[in-house]
C-alpha cells in the first residue's frame, strides 16, 4: 500500500511529530532533574550539535533521543511504507548522532545520550545516576584544571 502522503509531505508531517515528541521527553527530563536537584543546566544553548541540555561549567552535553528517530536498540521500528526512504533517513540520523558526539568529545565535552524510553518511570533511577556521575566526574577534573577558582 502506498503512503497517503508524498515523500515531502510525509517528511513535513513526521518532523512535526518529532518536535512534539521530543519536547515532551525534554519536559520529562527537566522534571526529573528538578526532582533530583540537578542544577546548572541550560536548555538549547548554542553549542555544536544542538544538545538539548548543556551543563556549561562541567562541559556536559545531554541529548534526549527519541527511540524511533535515533534508532533505540529496544524500540527501533522501520515503517512498512517507503522502506528505502526510511532506512536511508534513519541511518543518516544515527550517523549524524555519532559524528556529533565524536566531535563534542574531541573538544572536551562529556556527551550523554538519553533514550526517550530511559525516562520511563521504572528506569529513571539509572538515568539520574548517569547524569550525576557525568557531572561529578567532570566537576572534579574542571576544578583541578581551572585557573579561576
Ligand atoms: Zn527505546
Amino acid at each position: 500500500m502506498a503512503d497517503v502522503f508524498t515523500p515531502a509531505k510525509r517528511s513535513a508531517v513526521m518532523s512535526l511529530i518529532r518536535s512534539r515528541g521530543n519536547r515532551a521527553t525534554e519536559l520529562r527530563l527537566i522534571a526529573l532533574m528538578r526532582e533530583h536537584r540537578i542544577t546548572g543546566w541550560r536548555r538549547n544553548a548554542p553549542v555544536f550539535g544542538k544538545p538539548d541540555f548543556v551543563f556549561r561549567r562541567e562541559r556536559v552535553a545531554v541529548f534526549v533521543d527519541g527511540c524511533f528517530w535515533h534508532g533505540c536498540p529496544r524500540h527501533a521500528t522501520m515503517p512498512a511504507n517507503n522502506r528505502a526512504f526510511w532506512k536511508a533517513k534513519l541511518t543518516r540520523n544515527a550517523a549524524r548522532d555519532r559524528a556529533v558526539s565524536r566531535a563534542l568529545r574531541a573538544s572536551g565535552w562529556t556527551v550523554l545520550r538519553i533514550w526517550e524510553c530511559a525516562l520511563a518511570r521504572a528506569r529513571t533511577k539509572r538515568t539520574v545516576a548517569r547524569i550525576e556521575r557525568a557531572l561529578s566526574k567532570c566537576g572534579k577534573s574542571s576544578r583541578m584544571d581551572s585557573t579561576h577558582g
